[in-house]
């Protein structure tokens, strides 16, 4: 096994950059296309991954990935059959206007066996994205996952940050609570993409910040997986995923 690899644990999918979302806050700002991965690669790949490795959780994040759900459940259908304990997705709970399709949408998240949904509500989303639909797909869907659904916020500063986003990310959370979804810690927004042109007053240009997603390149527990299908110079779409993890020397 190649060493890098050794405490590999998690498999990403990022199923498309395409998004109905304007958000100022993006970090994948200016990566929209309509571009999506294959779930029938998706699942090979995933499938192939937990025939060798340890994986505890599987995420299909975007852009918004229900916007391509029939992908994103052959992905999670791939991960429940390989016992991989998490299943979780990341949306943004605007993928549809019609409500047979979120209705649709929801169950299928349950039938593909994603068990942890988490909702990106705040601030920064709700200004482009009507709330209302938001949580008309939080209650749809926590009524079919009970206690699995949480908001996840993005923050400038954390819940008592004293900015107008903390702020009225704070009464957004509130109105999830109320209806019985709680909320989960979230992220601090981190310098990049859309972030930087429209927030940068709330940086601090002495500081030097970590971004949270990099990973040590020696030590690799995270593996993420590309729209285009890209994977660590490879492709699922043409290789085989475990290959490629085997032959990456970079
Ligand atoms: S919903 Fe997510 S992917 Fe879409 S613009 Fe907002 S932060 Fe970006």
């Amino acid at each position: 096994m190649n060493p890098k690899f050794k405490n590999l644990k998690r498999i990403e999918f990022s199923v498309t950059y395409s998004c109905p979302g304007r958000c100022i806050h993006c970090s994948e700002a200016g990566k929209g296309s309509e571009e999506h991965i294959s779930g029938e690669a998706g699942a090979r790949a995933v499938k192939r991954l937990a025939e060798i490795y340890d994986i505890k959780s599987l995420m299909c994040f975007g852009g918004e990935p229900l916007l391509y759900p029939d992908d994103a459940f052959k992905i999670f259908s791939a991960g429940r059959d390989s016992h991989i304990p998490k299943i979780q997705i990341i949306t943004n709970g605007c993928f549809s206007r019609s409500d047979q399709i979120i209705e649709k949408t929801a169950h299928g998240l349950l039938e593909s066996g994603c068990n942890n949904v988490l909702i990106s509500a705040d601030a920064f989303h709700q200004e482009n994205l009507p709330l209302e639909t938001v949580m008309k797909f939080g209650i749809l869907i926590s009524s079919l996952l009970p206690g699995s659904v949480n908001v996840s916020p993005a923050w400038i500063k954390g819940p008592d940050g004293d900015n107008p986003y903390d702020k009225k990310t704070a009464e957004i959370i509130k109105k999830f609570n109320d209806i019985g979804i709680p909320s989960g810690k979230g992220n601090i927004i981190f310098p990049a993409g859309n972030a930087i042109k429209y927030l940068g007053e709330y940086f601090d240009p002495e500081k030097t910040y970590i971004n949270p997603y990099e990973e040590d390149p020696r030590d690799i527990k995270t593996v993420s997986i590309n729209p285009d299908g890209s994977l660590f110079g490879g492709n699922i779409y043409q290789d085989d995923a475990a290959e490629i993890l085997e032959n990456y020397r970079e």
